[in-house]
């Protein structure tokens, strides 16, 4: 895959502001003075739906926009306008008023496991390699089916919609029921296909991860809301062998290939002892990297690793409070940035996070990246929502559909209220999304312009049911 640019997204960073600017606040569909006569010449033109914020925050052009308007039709943003021209160019079927709120693109989670909440909290306090071989893979042995996966997918979904995030990729087993999990919740997901050389109870070998994969990616493509990755555990966990099949499928297919990679240093030391090369070098030799190589994690790189980063254009996804609570490390994101490489931010599984949470990802990551730096300016606020949004997308290679609110990409919104007082003053509505307010601010999510949560409540779950599936699942694997 190397120099492969994906015609799945346009990967559009370092597009000039200028044109981005030109683009943002598109011209009403019929050009004024088209129609001839009175009557027709400042006809509105009806539109699904106008959101009037307080503040927009676009994220392309980078900035704040005050008492704006994002108009949606057919589920796309059409325009971005001064609130005070709405009523003269547009009449919305619906229209949602956002008086103290910031709106802004839905939040990327560019890595989860997610039907792993339902081991949320279930051991806390150890390093990755006992947390898994003790506690993980023995429950998931034990419990993993279709169902654990629907109903963990089903819980996790309504939990990321909740707190702002509109799209997520995901890792799992059993990826045909998590992709009925997210076509009932209605969020967008980023499906990895998992490929282990050890037996779970999804599948017994390699060949069989991606026969099965690849069956659920066939039953569900056309799903509009869903794109396919193949996923990989991890270098340590899938041989030469069953990389070089991946290699084969992602390019005959066209799938990006995500993986853990280089999470600890015990995993950097093993390789350079048993292969005398780091695993990124490893997979650079079976034809893994490339724009399409999304690397989760990369906390412990080599100096030439970062090099092969940038040189190969790889996506990296950056998890700091799962790297912190296993104390893995922390990711040398302000180095990798510095080089231009796209780095996004990812929850992980909500066993070792223990939440699903990309504003609290983003604030921790920009408070690690001043203190590994040694330097307070390393990642402003700005950089930082933009790894929660644009840069995911980037990662995922979606940045054609969404990511930020350019005219033609998806209406995917979330709006964040600033009102309480504990909020004020707000002089940078910026820096409050990223170092004031939390998850619990966000009031309202639209994905793909359907107001899947309103007044923070989840319109497309019932949250009594996903309580009960959660209760459920508990009393199993406590063997009650
Ligand atoms: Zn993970």
């Amino acid at each position: 895959m190397p120099g492969a640019e994906s015609p799945r997204g346009s990967r559009s960073q370092g597009r000039g502001d200028e044109a981005i600017k030109h683009a943002l606040v598109k011209k009403p569909r019929f050009a004024r003075g088209f129609f001839f006569g009175t009557l027709n010449r400042f006809m509105p033109i009806p539109v699904d739906l106008c959101i009037d914020a307080r503040w927009i925050v676009p994220i392309e052009p980078a900035g704040a926009l005050e008492h704006h308007t994002l108009v949606v039709d057919g589920g796309r943003i059409v325009a971005l306008i001064p609130t005070a021209s709405v009523e003269r160019d547009y009449a919305p079927r619906e229209r949602a008023a956002l008086p103290t709120h910031a709106l802004l693109p839905g939040l990327v989670n560019a890595h989860t496991h997610a039907a792993m909440t339902l081991l949320r909290g279930i051991a806390d306090d150890m390093p990755l390699k006992p947390w898994l071989e003790q506690h993980i893979w023995p429950r998931e042995e034990r419990f993993l089916s279709p169902e654990f996966v629907h109903d963990g997918t089903l819980i996790a979904a309504g939990e990321m919609l909740l707190g702002g995030i509109t799209c997520c990729a995901d890792q799992y087993f059993f990826p045909d029921a998590a992709a009925r999990a997210y076509r009932q919740a209605g969020i967008r997901a980023f499906i990895g296909l998992p490929v282990l050389d050890f037996p779970t109870p999804y599948a017994a070998d390699a060949d069989a991860y991606l026969q099965e994969g690849l069956a659920a990616r066939d039953a569900w493509r056309h799903e509009p809301k869903l794109t396919f990755a193949l996923a990989p555990h991890a270098p340590y966990t899938v041989g030469d062998a069953s990389w070089e099949k991946v290699v084969v499928y992602a390019r005959q297919l066209d799938l990006p290939i995500q993986t853990h990679l280089q999470e600890t240093r015990a995993e950097l030391e093993q390789s350079l002892a048993a292969d005398a090369m780091s695993p990124l070098a490893r997979l650079e030799r079976l034809g893994v990297t490339g724009p399409n190589f999304i690397a989760v994690h990369a906390v412990h790189l080599a100096e030439s690793d970062v090099e092969l980063l940038a040189a190969q254009s790889c996506q990296v996804v950056h998890c700091p409070v799962s790297n912190l609570k296993l104390a893995s490390g922390i990711a040398p994101v302000a180095a990798l940035q510095a080089r231009g490489v796209n780095v996004a931010l990812g929850t992980d599984g909500a066993a070792s996070n223990n939440r699903l949470d990309i504003l609290g990802e983003a604030r921790l990551a920009a408070l690690l990246a001043k203190v590994a730096s040694g330097d307070a300016a390393t990642m402003p606020a700005g950089l930082a929502l933009r790894m929660a949004t644009l840069d995911g997308a980037v990662a995922l290679g979606l940045d054609a559909a969404i990511g930020s609110l350019m005219p033609g990409k998806q209406a995917d919104a979330i709006a964040v209220s600033l009102a309480k007082f504990e909020h004020a003053p707000c002089y940078d509505p910026i820096s409050h999304l990223v170092h004031v307010v939390g998850r619990d601010q966000v009031t309202d999510v639209w994905v793909a312009g359907e107001r899947l949560v309103r007044d923070s409540t989840l319109t497309s779950l019932d949250r009594f049911e996903l309580s009960a599936r959660a209760r459920m699942w508990q009393e199993r694997m406590q063997g009650r």
